[in-house]
């Protein structure tokens, strides 16, 4: 499965930034002049030519965070084509997260660099500061872990949709300020380029996606408490339904029981069956309540399908999948479509008595000679290693889902014991 990788998404970024920059500056024919301007901390620049270090970086920043916004705001679209280069919505997310954090830094940088031209006065100076702290507390609201913690993610969400207003504000700063961007050709298409690209995005996610994609109509046929706060929700279309492959996820609303709520889960069941099913544990202030205030009957709200994690776009015929607790969710609905394939399942769960659904693997194991599993109580055993699911005699793909923390682990570990980077697949299940 070949996708836009982080490791080389960054990169790709800062070249082709540095690239238009640096030809641009090659060509220039060194006109701009800082007739009167004021850095933050390096002093007064008075008939300073274009070439001073404190012009160039100060703008290289900007420029860099004006493209890097950009990025992040058309990833935010949720658009398939968009998904399909990052691998799935939860990758794009993570990225969009660590791009959030480059960009700030980078306005940071600027902030301090950049030279305050001190010959007039326009509206764009106030707006840029502005922008500044505004896009600032946006960040730090979305990255500090103690306000991970403290501010629920529907009010955090509501605070970070804010984030459009505050980057057109930037925007409108970059135009309206003197600035030697604006006498560079490439740079300038670029940077205005892709700030029209980010607005667009933003514009389009804010108010145009709900009527580019309406949800899909669903009703609650059943809710059945697996025991360990986990509930299974069955839902059954009153349209034709959505179209999804194994392992892949969407995002549902259940209006009676929160009418603002939208929340991802995996489909745990897989596409032939008539009914679609969601198998949920309580470990925040929405799952928590799911069991008892969602009932037959009620409506549910569905967007989707989204995801990578899927025997659609990982085909290797021998697998080793590894799931921590509720991360056994995907493998549900993969177990349908074992066909010819070699795969091994780990269950990594505190005590057996969490393994809800041993049943119903048992009854893939009992059909299939070549799936096997291993239900792996960390009570009993201790926490798994890559050593205890590696297959040095085969080239398998390594599928994981569940806790962030064993995830890295058995990331790790695999990799050091020579596993390549390309086969091991990972389900990311937090958004934030
Ligand atoms: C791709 C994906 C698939 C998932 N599949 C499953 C599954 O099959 N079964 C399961 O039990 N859980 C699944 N989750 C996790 C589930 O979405 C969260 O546990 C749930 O949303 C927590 O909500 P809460 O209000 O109860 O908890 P909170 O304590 O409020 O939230 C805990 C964390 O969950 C995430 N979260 C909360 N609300 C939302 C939201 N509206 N949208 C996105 N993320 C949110 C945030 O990272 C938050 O920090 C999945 C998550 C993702 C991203």
């Amino acid at each position: 499965m070949k996708f836009l990788k982080q490791e080389i998404y960054f990169p790709i970024i800062v070249l082709i930034h540095l690239g238009f920059w640096a030809i641009d500056l090659y060509m220039y024919d060194g006109s701009f002049v800082e007739v009167s301007s004021s850095t933050l901390f390096f002093g007064e620049l008075n008939q300073v030519k274009w070439s001073n270090i404190h012009r160039i970086l100060g703008e290289i920043f900007s420029s860099w965070v004006v493209t890097v916004f950009a990025f992040n705001f058309l990833m935010a679209t949720r658009a398939r084509w968009v998904e399909r280069i990052f691998g799935g919505l939860d990758k794009m997310y993570l990225i969009h997260r660590r791009s959030g954090v480059i960009a700030v830094t980078l306005l940071i940088a600027h902030f301090i660099t950049v030279p305050r031209d001190l010959t007039e006065f326009t509206l764009g100076k106030p707006l840029g500061f502005y922008a500044f702290v505004l896009i600032l507390i946006g960040v730090v609201l979305s990255a500090a872990p103690v306000f991970k913690k403290k501010l629920p993610y529907h009010k955090w969400i509501n605070i970070h949709r804010l984030m459009g207003i505050f980057y057109v504000m930037g925007v409108v700063h970059g135009l309206m300020v003197n600035s030697l961007i604006r006498e560079l050709p490439i740079t300038r298409i670029y940077v205005f380029g892709m700030s029209a690209v980010g607005i667009v995005a933003w514009v389009y996610r804010a108010f145009l996606f709900r009527i580019v994609n309406p949800t899909m109509e669903y009703v609650v046929t059943g809710n059945v408490a697996k025991g360990n706060g986990i509930t299974e929700i069955e839902l059954q279309s009153q349209g034709s339904g959505m179209k999804y492959h194994a392992g892949q996820f969407a995002f549902f609303k259940f209006p009676d029981l929160n009418k603002k709520e939208q929340h991802p889960f995996t489909i745990s069941s897989h596409p032939d069956a008539e009914t679609i099913r969601v198998t949920v544990k309580d470990l925040g202030d929405y799952t928590n309540k799911m069991a008892d205030s969602i009932s037959v009957g009620d409506k549910a709200l569905v967007e989707g399908p989204y995801g990578q994690f899927s025997s659609e776009f990982i085909t290797e015929e021998s697998q080793v999948w590894v799931a921590g607790g509720i991360g056994i969710t995907p493998f549900l609905a993969l177990l349908h479509e074992l066909g010819d394939k070699q795969v091994h399942l780990f269950w990594c769960v505190s005590n057996q008595t969490e393994a809800v659904y041993t049943h119903e693997i048992q009854e893939y194991a009992d059909r299939h000679k070549n799936f096997t599993y291993t239900v792996w109580s960390s009570s009993e055993r201790g926490f798994i290693s890559a050593q205890d699911i590696y297959k040095p005699q085969t080239k398998s793909a390594y599928m994981l889902c569940g806790p962030a923390a064993l995830k890295t682990s058995i990331r790790k570990g695999l990799i050091k014991l020579g596993v390549s980077k390309g086969l091991i697949y990972e389900e990311e299940f937090a958004f934030r």
